[in-house]
């Protein structure tokens, strides 16, 4: 699968606080993933140095397998990072048709891209006259103007009503449907699991858990697992009665339970099918759970 952006043990720092810490991602074509953490565990500052609006102290990033400059890169990526922001005394569409002089883009995506966001019949509106979902609607229609590689989008559904709330989640999920790689930004667990594919979970700037989102919502835990050959793994785990799930990403196997099984027992019965792991790791409570813990105590 193509690789779209690629973090590899990113630190921050500002001052003498601690922002991000080796932070690292693999963003492939087609995914939605979603960086979740609460307010000041290290979103923005990962968005806004891959975006190239705030400098990195150390590690490293690569857009399109490192075939591009930063610059041309962010070309073909579309990011609100910001509230959204036009001309207030100029309609939706006359804002729009201004960013397409701007970026050199054909009008005739304008109508396009309105409806996509449901604005189409709002169009000779002011912006002025939006309400904030509505604000937040032509934003991601401005982003989505050059038809990028890649939407970008920082806590998109904050501050809106739940109609705005779930009209922005719609749109976020067909613009993914159309094949449309995203990366968002959110401190809402439940935001994450209705949109997202994959999740990086961060609390003050380290990573939690990366990897698919099932893994966020397994009731009974989970297993990370490694060893040597994966295949076999994989066909070994299978026949055991409390997998409820099997899922594998980078060399790594995550097994989702359906009912209780500790660490000692999958790995006696992996050792008795003949295989040795080299990493085995049990989440104890769901991701949820320790994520409502984290938030908690902010
Ligand atoms: P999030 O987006 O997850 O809420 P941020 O990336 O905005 O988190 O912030 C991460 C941490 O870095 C927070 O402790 C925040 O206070 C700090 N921080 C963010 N931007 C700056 C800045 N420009 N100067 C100093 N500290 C900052
Ligand atoms: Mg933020």
């Amino acid at each position: 699968m193509e690789t779209i952006l690629s973090i590899h043990n990113l630190n921050k720092r500002y001052g003498s606080l601690q922002a991000l810490k080796n932070v690292s991602l693999e963003i492939k074509k087609g995914n939605v993933y979603g960086i979740l953490g609460p307010n000041g565990s290290g979103k923005s500052t990962t968005l806004g140095i891959v975006l190239n609006v705030v400098n990195k102290t150390s590690g490293e990033y690569s857009w399109f397998d490192g075939n591009l400059q930063t610059h041309e890169a962010l070309k073909k990526v579309g990011a609100i990072i910001e509230r959204p922001n036009f001309y207030p005394y100029m309609t939706a569409q006359e804002n729009l048709k201004l960013v397409c002089k701007i970026k050199n883009i054909d009008y005739s995506k304008i109508q396009e891209k309105l409806e996509l966001v449901g604005l189409n019949d709002r169009k000779d509106s002011k912006f002025s006259t939006f309400s904030l979902g509505m604000k937040q609607r032509l934003a991601i229609a401005s982003a989505l103007l050059n038809d990028p590689e890649i939407l970008i989008l920082d806590e998109p559904t904050n501050g809106l009503d739940p109609q705005g709330i779930h009209q922005i989640r719609d749109i976020i999920k067909q613009i993914a449907s159309k094949g449309t790689t995203i990366l968002l930004a959110s401190h809402l667990l439940d935001e994450v699991e209705k949109v997202c594919t994959h999740v990086m979970v961060l609390r003050k700037g380290e990573i939690l858990y990366t990897g698919p989102v099932d893994g966020i919502s397994a009731n009974e835990g989970f297993f990370e697992l490694q060893a040597d050959d994966t295949d076999n793994l994989i066909q070994v785990l299978k026949t055991h009665p409390a997998i409820d799930k099997i899922t594998a990403t980078e060399g790594k196997v995550l097994v989702y339970l359906k009912t209780k099984l500790e660490s000692k027992d999958l790995n006696q019965f992996l050792f008795s099918n003949n295989i040795c792991l080299s990493h085995l790791v049990k989440r104890k409570n769901s991701l949820e759970e320790q994520f409502l813990e984290l938030t908690k105590n902010k």
